[in-house]
């Protein structure tokens, strides 16, 4: 069986991944480099605390995904023997007045139906916190630099610099869509649109930061180097990946609404990535032809999914072909 991936995001290389661990030859065609894209940009927040409070659509995965983690992280290290900043260090929403808290607290008892614990806690930003001890962090650059090595020992072919105008003309058993954002141009299923987002970095020693600390669409967590990210935007501008000043500004402003240190410090970094997104905001996972499987669209999830999604293509692909 040979497949053919389109896309060396996390999401193809994973599958990639995967596949070669059950005999599959692989081959990843990929236009730029391999985790160039939203595989680079992302923070790395795999925090059903914050994004999760039902097993609607997605949701779902994104729990069993998180629960696949830590085995993930760790077969992965020992495969490629590099080093993966992976941290369970809990997440910390915050709630800024009275109506917030009692929101919070409502979704924390929907969380708590579902799996997701959290425990009222303090912050002196806010009027009212909780912690979510389930929450970690992985860092995406170091998932790609190990998955690039564990795919090399496992002889799957990367191809960069190598984009597929049309999966028809490839020749593999089977081909899997995972173009991120610019998956819908493949015509393999639902069309995909980039959401830009923006992140600012700061140098900071390492521990300044505890867990993740959220409030709405803002949020700071820091690696174990000591750098510092804070996030976000969610802009629907096509591929444009200029930074735009007054956005990353604007986050600053908020980040430092967080962490008041901040506000004295210029960012080290800024930088842009595109969510893929289709319209429903749902992933499109799956077969779509008979030859042809998707995953594409994990929007702002994608990091935290890319293990589940794996294991689901990468069964699916192999059972169909009488492999699994
Ligand atoms: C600012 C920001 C913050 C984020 N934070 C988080 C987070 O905290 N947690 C989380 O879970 N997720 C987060 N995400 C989302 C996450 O980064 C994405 O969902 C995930 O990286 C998508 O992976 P992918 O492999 O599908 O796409 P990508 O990483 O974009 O990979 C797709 C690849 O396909 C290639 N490609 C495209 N077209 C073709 C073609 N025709 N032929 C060949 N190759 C092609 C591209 O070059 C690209 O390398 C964030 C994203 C952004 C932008």
């Amino acid at each position: 069986l040979v497949v053919s991936i389109i896309g060396g995001g996390i999401v193809g290389a994973s599958i990639a991944w995967r596949l070669a661990q059950r005999g599959v030859q692989v081959v990843i065609h990929e236009a730029g480099k391999l985790g160039g894209e939203a595989s680079w940009a992302g923070a790395g927040m795999l925090a059903p605390g914050g994004e999760v409070a039902s097993l609607e659509g997605w949701r779902g995965m994104a729990l069993a995904s998180a629960r696949m983690y830590p085995d993930f992280v760790r077969e992965l290290r020992s495969e490629s023997g590099q080093g993966i900043d992976y941290r369970a260090c809990g997440g910390l929403e915050l709630a800024m007045g009275d109506a917030e808290a009692a929101e919070l607290d409502a979704r924390a008892a929907r969380q708590a139906g579902i799996g997701i614990g959290s425990e009222p806690a303090r912050h002196p930003s806010a009027a009212h916190a909780r912690f979510y001890p389930g929450d970690a962090i992985v860092d995406p650059r170091d998932v790609m630099a190990a998955l690039r090595v564990a795919l090399s020992r496992r002889g799957v072919r990367i191809e960069e610099g190598a984009r597929i105008a049309d999966p028809a003309n490839l020749s593999a058993d089977v081909v899997v869509v995972a173009a991120g954002a610019w998956s819908g141009e493949l015509g393999v299923g639902p069309p995909t649109e980039p959401v830009r987002g923006h992140l600012i970095g700061f140098r900071l020693p390492p521990g300044t930061l505890g867990p993740i600390l959220r409030h709405h669409h803002t949020y700071l967590l820091q690696r174990s180097s000591g750098f510092l990210i804070a996030g976000t935007s969610e802009e629907r501008v096509g591929f444009q990946r200029e930074v735009d000043p007054p956005t990353a500004s604007d986050i600053h402003r908020r980040a430092a609404g967080l962490l008041p240190l901040l506000g004295l410090l210029q960012p080290d970094d800024v930088w842009t990535g595109f969510r893929p997104a289709t319209a429903s905001l749902e992933p499109v996972i799956g077969r779509r032809g008979p030859r042809t499987w998707a995953a594409y669209g994990h929007h702002r999830n994608g990091i935290l999914l890319a293990p589940a999604t794996a294991e689901a293509v990468a069964g699916e692909i192999t059972a169909s072909s009488g492999m699994g």
